[in-house]
């Protein structure tokens, strides 16, 4: 149960005051839906009104604050004409101007000859200076309430500033104050405030310098978030190794007669991986393990060998893709690779239904299917194993931890092996998977050719267009890839659309269209007129970002590549390349391109390596705007920079690994504590994994 102390954090944002149902409809999309999203919400600026500045020389353009002396009123001549007021000190005078506001008002907040403290933004016309709708107009008795410092917050379109201040203030008021979850040496050490102070310190800015990643109430902020990140990804280890595991130790026999059957040899990275995970199996403990490999290292035979092994051992295996056309490309290859061992393997998608399904469920709970390859449908409370020995979860990145936990259960202490392709960090990693076992396919199988990459403007699409016709003629296949945007996906799939008329206009029918809103049966119709003799040229939103394997492909086209992360047009290009044939990536790109945007196009063209990519790319452009990780299952950081932060990040594995050596189900006063730390970064479903959760 969630502590009580934090109960006020977790109201909804309407009830702050001055929060109706429209502006929380606001708040939330701009910061969430709950009080204590916006204690997470961090100003990006501060407006200082301290500085009292004369008329004749106030700053233009930003904001200040005078002292001035009412001189007089000059209402609009007509109800559309603004309402002026000119007031003056010393050294000049200032025209106030006011749209739509009635006189009666002004003439009250505003009385001829009063002295007020104004504090907006000072413009300059025909000559003299003026000052739009005044944020504050006081009286001097009352100035110290206006010559302050505001913090600024991100904001949405709609929700006006002033809101979103009140609305925090009223949030960090609610803040408690909470046991203290860290270690007492270390925040001596670090010169660290209580997190409640820490709070209240992040939004009340008193100069830009408070507003950066290093100031002690951030790192503290961002330390706790780490660490809750941390804590929680190893309590979820923790929970799934707890108990007895099982010993899977086949005898070999299917392996062999696999691997004599396979047209090429294993690499050596194949090799180790697989006497890796082999041994994991064989132990008595649960295996939970993160096989990573770049596109293409060859991840799957690896992954069939894993669930061989299983299958010798007596127990049947799972493996779950993320989408439908991958779980049946996945089905297809390992029925190839698995057919002289003569294994059963069957398909489970969200696609069967009725009778097909129940004959499916039937044989699964009958032990009469080894393997079983499917997609989230494997998740459903109806489905049975027989007896599940391991779990095969590829792309992972789609997954998270409750699923994990969800495919845990369907069996007795099940085994885990986690594929993933996306070049995550080794940073990153660590945050997205904890401290979970990693075998690494750092080599690639032999023979293949180095993918030849383009960066051009958009302005050439004729010319590659040309090229593609000839290269088709030739019997080249060819993809190409219309970006999807995340705001407008009708305009997507008009893009897409048009761009497959244009080629079927230019090159003729042998052209077809993929895009997410087809059926599943129409997509795996063009699939398979791609990789047969059908067509030649698959014009494709990202839907064939991950796996889709067709060797005869060697030409890729991605049009708006300044559009997409790095990782994912490095997941992209990995669809080419994968045949003997020399192949090319064309990124197209809409000028004008800022350098950012160039450099990080150039990396692509001169590294196949994802790893470097995505380490290139998390430099260029931070942890925060890399596309690909927030699709890879990386938890958004709200107050954490995980570049800034690596240092702390690295102490709060360090921290972790002692925490949960002394007191594994945090029931110490300060295990206590750290279960209010994880609830109030909603790590609900972990806390429950304790065993006095
Ligand atoms: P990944 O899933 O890691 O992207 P795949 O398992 O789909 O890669 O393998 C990519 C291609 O490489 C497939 O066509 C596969 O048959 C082939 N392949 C895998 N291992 C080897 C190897 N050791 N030697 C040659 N080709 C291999
Ligand atoms: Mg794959």
């Amino acid at each position: 149960m969630r502590p009580e102390a934090l109960y006020p954090l977790f109201a909804p944002v309407t009830t702050l005051s001055g929060i109706g149902p429209r502006l929380s409809a606001l708040v939330a999309k701009a910061a969430g839906p709950h009080v204590v999203d916006l204690l997470w919400h961090l100003p990006s600026g501060l407006i200082d009104r301290r500085q009292i500045v004369p008329i004749a020389t106030a700053p233009l353009g930003t904001v200040v604050s005078l002292r001035v002396t009412v001189d007089r009123h000059m209402p609009g001549s007509s109800s559309r004409a603004p309402y002026r007021v000119q007031v003056n000190d010393e050294t000049g005078s200032l025209t106030l101007v006011f749209f739509h506001v009635r006189g009666d008002w002004l003439s009250k907040a505003l009385p001829v000859g009063s002295r007020r403290m104004i504090s907006g933004v000072v413009e300059e016309f025909n000559d003299s200076r003026q000052m739009a709708h005044p944020d504050h107009m006081v009286p001097l008795e009352e100035e110290a309430s206006v010559a302050t410092v505001e913090p600024i917050y991100p904001l949405t379109g709609g929700l006006p500033g002033k809101v979103m201040v009140k609305a925090v203030r009223q949030a960090v008021a609610l803040a408690p104050e909470l046991p203290e979850w860290l270690d007492p040496a270390l925040l001596v050490r670090e010169k660290w405030p209580s997190w409640q102070e820490a709070i209240r310190r992040q939004h009340a800015p008193d100069n830009t310098g408070d507003l950066g990643l290093s100031p002690p109430w951030r790192c503290r902020l961002a330390y706790d978030e780490l660490l809750s990140n941390q804590l929680a990804l190893a309590l979820v280890r923790a929970s799934l190794k707890r108990g007895v595991g099982r010993s899977l130790a086949g005898d070999g026999a299917i392996r062999q007669k696999i691997i004599a059957g396979l047209p090429f040899a294993l690499t050596g990275a194949q090799e180790r991986s697989g006497r890796e995970i082999a041994e994991d199996m064989n132990s008595g403990s649960r295996m939970l393990r993160l096989l990573q490999g770049d596109v293409g290292a060859g991840k799957t035979v690896v992954a069939l060998l894993a669930m061989a092994q299983a299958v010798e051992a007596g127990t049947q295996a799972a493996l779950m893709a993320p989408t439908e056309i991958l779980a049946r490309q996945h089905l297809a290859t390992l029925e190839r690779m698995a057919a002289p061992a003569g294994l059963r393997l069957a398909l489970l998608t969200g696609r069967d239904k009725g009778k097909a399904r129940q004959k499916i469920l039937d044989a699964l709970a009958a032990g009469e299917i080894d393997i079983v390859v499917g997609t989230h449908a494997l998740f459903q409370a109806d489905v049975a194993f027989h007896d599940l020995g391991l779990a095969v979860i590829d792309e992972q990145h789609r997954f998270g931890v409750q699923q994990r936990l969800d495919l845990a259960a369907k069996g007795r202490a099940v085994d885990m092996l986690v594929m993933t392709a996306t070049p995550i960090p080794r940073t990153l990693t660590l945050t997205a998977y904890g401290d979970m076992d990693v075998s690494r396919l750092d080599e690639k199988p032999p023979g293949r050719q180095p993918v030849d990459t383009r960066v051009l403007p958009l302005a050439r699409l004729e010319d590659v267009a040309g090229g593609i016709a000839r290269a088709v003629a030739g019997g080249t296949k060819v993809y190409w890839v219309c970006p999807l945007i995340e705001e407008s996906e009708t305009s997507d799939l008009a893009a897409a659309a048009d761009r497959h008329d244009y080629l079927r206009t230019l090159l003729g029918p042998r052209v077809g269209l993929l895009h997410g809103k087809m059926k599943a049966a129409e997509k795996d119709a063009v699939m398979a007129a791609f990789a047969g003799t059908e067509l030649d040229v698959l014009v494709a939103t990202t839907v064939i970002e991950v796996g889709v394997d067709v060797p005869a492909a060697s030409i890729m086209v991605v049009e708006h590549a300044e559009r997409f992360g790095l990782a994912q047009l490095h997941q992209l290009r990995g669809r080419i390349g994968r045949g003997s044939a020399r192949s090319t990536c064309m990124l197209l790109y809409a000028p004008p391109l800022g350098q950012i945007a160039k450099a990080r196009l150039e990396i692509l063209k001169d590294s196949e390596d994802g790893f470097r990519i995505a380490e290139e790319d998390l430099k260029l452009r931070g942890s925060g705007e890399l596309l690909g990780v927030r699709q890879s299952g990386v938890p958004n950081c709200r107050v954490a920079d995980l570049l800034a932060h690596d240092e702390l990040l690295a102490m709060a594995r360090d921290d972790t690994k002692l925490i949960l050596a002394q007191d594994p189900d945090l029931e110490s006063p300060r295990g206590k504590a750290l279960r209010t730390l994880l609830y109030l970064f909603e790590r609900d479903a972990v806390v429950k994994t304790l065993r006095s959760g």
